[in-house]
């Protein structure tokens, strides 16, 4: 820990304030400060080193896998604390979870851990939620999702009798989807074109053309039950009306493996990853920015902070958006395929407008009020249009609610509660993109009005603290471009070998890993992004893997 603390020191120390020039990248509309470029990069990495550009899960994963593999990682981060969109904030005694809440697939975490030599359960607990959802229509009905079999059918048969045949039909296509889509393409690398080709017919047999809603449309008639087999695209960055019908996996995943809360947020998982990457030996810095990947003989070299501190290293991990890393840290390279134009083009998933807020006294009021709700607005197709098409912020919205209190009380002070309201909203790359600055206030005065009426009565006297996070902030804190909550839209053409690879298409010696690459986001997606650069990435020359060193200790 202290030579961790001497090192993070050495790499910030070498920070040199230097003059400033301001650029334009494809996805920024007000203009950024870039530092100007050191002479050449004069140092050359040992074959050990690696650097990884940010602490999201997907980056923090890919440093445990590394220091597993036996190199010497260094994990850069522009935050003050570890997780990227998996951290949290704490405000007048409120932790705010920032993003990830719903935790799936544990085995995932489970197994990334074990590739370290160590037990995620001994490091994290991970409680069960029951039920894991409650969705609520303007009508007054509700559904409340579950893993219990028979429960979730009475559930399915309380809203239309005539579709529990269908249900079960559904289930039955999500589970064999989850095989393929999950288990075998999402686990493995699909860089090669080649890998793509074989597994078109597979896909052409499981009418991946077909998106989600459509799938959802086939198997049952109510409109409620369609609504809740097939919005679970948007967790991902995903139109329910446009992204492959491959992704109803999620309804077995969710059935086979539950839903989660980490005690502690998902703050508390990306805290774990850092001890387990210490242990290994590796550095984690926050508040170190990459303005650049060093290049030396056509391969990635290093990166290079915006202070103008160079860290060498022979295997580069890009955990930064996508479009970023092409775009920004690689603007001075030629690139066949991810040029800014290509990006500009590029689906976006939807931006976010998230209100954190804290309340007084409330722990026994709200009590039908559980850990995940969903309030529907008045319209589906339609709204999801305003947001992905159109680029429209509607009047309207359908809100997630999280409400981590009640599993979790010491993200509150006692009796209080904790919460955070999000809806899908266009982000900024639209022609007729929302000024934030301007309708932000109004946004959450709407949005209020919408929980006061349909979750959360009495609210307005009761609120202590405010955050609001638009796709501006998406943009300026995670530098997303277009403030996209997701990355890249995961539609069927830019998904897997569409995506961009886990393996540099653009430089040798490069990876990615992360939202926006194979098999994409959510935790799960990005905890895989890691599963497969450990599958890229050779084990590090000349040193026994850190995990065998560490199981022998
Ligand atoms: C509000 C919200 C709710 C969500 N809910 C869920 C959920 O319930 N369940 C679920 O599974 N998923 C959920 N997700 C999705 C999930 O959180 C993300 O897909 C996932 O956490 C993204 O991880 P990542 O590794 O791609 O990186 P990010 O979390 O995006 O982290 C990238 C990191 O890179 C850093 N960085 C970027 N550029 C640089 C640079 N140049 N130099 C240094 N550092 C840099 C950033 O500071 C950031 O810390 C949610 C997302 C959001 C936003």
């Amino acid at each position: 820990m202290g030579a961790d603390n001497e090192s993070a020191k050495s790499i910030l120390n070498s920070v040199e304030k230097k003059d400033c020039k301001l650029e334009w990248t494809f996805y920024h509309q007000t203009m950024q400060v870039v530092r100007p470029q050191s002479p050449v990069n004069p140092l050359t990495p040992t074959p050990n080193q690696a650097v990884v550009i940010g602490a999201g899960l997907g980056g923090l994963a890919s440093a445990m896998r590394l220091g597993a593999k036996g190199y010497n990682v260094t994990v850069l981060d522009r935050l003050d604390r570890p997780g990227g969109r998996g951290s949290s904030i704490t405000q007048g005694g409120h932790r705010f979870d920032l993003g990830p809440t719903i935790v799936t697939v544990p085995q995932g975490l489970r197994e990334l851990w074990a590739a370290c030599g160590r037990r995620f359960d001994d490091d994290v607990n991970l409680v069960p939620m029951t039920p894991y959802y409650e969705i609520r229509w303007p009508d007054g009905s509700t559904f409340a999702a579950r893993q219990d079999d028979a429960a979730m059918r009475a559930e399915v048969a309380r809203l239309s009798p005539k579709d529990v045949a269908g249900y079960e039909k559904f289930l039955k296509d999500s589970e064999a989807r989850y095989w393929f889509g999950y288990e075998d393409l999402g686990r493995r690398p699909m860089h090669k074109l080649l890998d793509l080709i074989k597994v078109l017919p597979r896909f052409a047999w499981l009418r991946a053309d077909r998106s989600v809603y459509a799938h959802a449309a086939r198997r049952v008639s109510d409109p409620r039950l369609r609504f809740a087999l097939s919005f679970h695209p948007l967790f991902i960055g995903g139109d329910p009306f446009n992204v492959t019908s491959m992704y109803i996996l999620v309804s077995h995943l969710e059935k086979a493996f539950g839903v989660h809360y980490a005690m502690g947020g998902v703050q508390a998982i990306a805290e774990a990853m850092v001890r387990v990457i210490r242990a290994q030996g590796g550095t984690v810095v926050q508040g170190a920015e990459v303005d650049e990947v060093l290049v030396q003989k056509g391969r990635a070299s290093g990166v290079r902070l915006v202070s103008g501190a160079e860290i060498p290293a022979a295997v580069v991990v890009s955990n930064a958006d996508a479009g970023h890393t092409y775009d920004r840290l690689l603007r001075n390279q030629p690139r066949k395929r991810w040029t800014p134009p290509k990006l500009k083009r590029a689906r976006w998933s939807m931006g976010l407008f998230v209100w954190y807020f804290g309340t007084k006294g409330t722990r026994e009021m709200w009590r039908d009020v559980g850990h995940h709700s969903i309030v529907v607005g008045p319209r589906y197709r339609e709204h999801i249009k305003d947001i992905f098409i159109r680029g429209k912020l509607a009047d309207d919205m359908s809100l997630y609610v999280h409400r981590p209190s009640v599993t979790d009380p010491s993200c509150a002070p006692a009796g209080d509660d904790t919460f955070y309201a999000l809806s899908p909203v266009p982000h900024l790359g639209h022609d007729n993109g929302v000024d934030w600055q301007a309708e932000g206030e109004r946004y959450r005065e709407k949005m209020l009005k919408v929980l006061e009426e349909r979750l959360l009565p009495g609210l307005t006297s009761r609120i202590t603290e405010s955050l609001v996070f638009t796709p501006e902030t998406f943009r300026d804190r995670y530098l997303s471009p277009f403030g996209a909550g997701f990355s890249i839209e995961p539609r069927i053409f830019q998904s897997a070998w569409f995506r961009p690879h886990n393996v540099s298409e653009e430089l040798p010696g490069l990876f990615l890993a992360g939202a926006g690459t194979h098999p994409g986001a959510g935790v799960p997606g990005v905890v895989g992004t890691a599963e497969v650069l450990g599958k890229l990435v050779p084990d590090a020359p000349g040193r026994a893997a850190a995990a065998f060193r560490m199981a022998a200790e």
